[in-house]
């Protein structure tokens, strides 16, 4: 039993750490194609997120493991896949749940990072990409990624979700996480200066807090950042263009 727990931790941890280097290759190609010079001399951080990142992906498998393993054998979770099981109109509701549960979880994690001790400590593993890039999605410090890591696992088990759903949930999890780091908006502006825009969290609002550090710390949506008055809107105009043509 415990060599097929092992084993379902050794393979989520290789999916995850796919799953990165697929959207994190990706987008590291396509920053190169629209803003070349953008990474400039970060050869040597860029190697250090990808470190910290592997690291991660081995620590978001153990949690990710041992709940597919029960969910496998043992029936754990309120994962479905009869489409029927539940009402049509429960899929978008979920993965909006998923979102917000993991927004919710993210805000107050990260800012209780913020703290000297703890940033100190962790935190400061994800804050020494300056700028960060497509690699950094997932460079943090163990403590840091023990903290994302139980999230999903947890949520499995309390929030229906149907295996699709939950596939979207991950896919818009990798992609923001990517896409948030990378130095440049993939949004269009429209959609970012929209009233929409001022509830979601792109890649303009998260350079913001890699900039000042101490604002802008939800995950995909601005509800906490707002409520809390935490919110310092996005980064200068300029933030996404290369220093060679600016
Ligand atoms: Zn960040
Ligand atoms: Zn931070």
């Amino acid at each position: 039993m415990l060599i097929a727990i092992a084993l379902s931790a050794v393979l989520m941890s290789a999916i995850i750490a796919a799953r990165y280097f697929l959207a994190g290759g990706f987008f590291a190609w396509a920053t190169r194609r629209t803003r070349p010079g953008l990474y400039r001399g970060l050869q040597p951080q860029i190697v250090r997120e990808i470190g910290w990142s592997m690291a991660s992906a081995i620590i978001y498998g153990v949690p990710a493991g041992i709940i597919a393993w029960g969910w496998q054998n043992h029936g754990w979770t309120q994962i479905y896949s009869d489409i029927g099981a539940f009402p049509l109109w429960y899929l978008p509701l979920s993965v909006f749940l998923y979102l917000f549960a993991h927004d919710t979880w993210f805000y107050w994690t990260h800012r209780l990072m913020h703290r000297p001790k703890w940033f100190k400590m962790a935190h400061a593993v994800h804050h020494a990409s300056r700028p960060p890039t497509a690699w950094a999605a997932m460079s943090f410090h163990p403590i840091e990624a023990l903290t994302g890591a139980i999230v999903i696992p947890v949520l499995v088990l309390l929030v229906p979700i149907h295996i699709g759903a939950l596939a979207t949930v991950l896919a818009i999890m990798t992609v923001m996480g990517v896409t948030n780091h990378m130095g440049w908006e993939v949004f269009p502006r429209r959609l970012v200066h929209s009233p929409a825009g001022k509830w979601l969290i792109t890649a303009s609002h998260h350079q913001r807090h890699h900039d000042a550090y101490r604002c802008n710390y939800g995950l995909y949506f601005r509800f906490w950042d707002h409520l809390c008055k935490t919110d310092k809107g996005l980064a200068d105009p300029t933030w996404d263009q290369p220093a060679s043509q600016s």
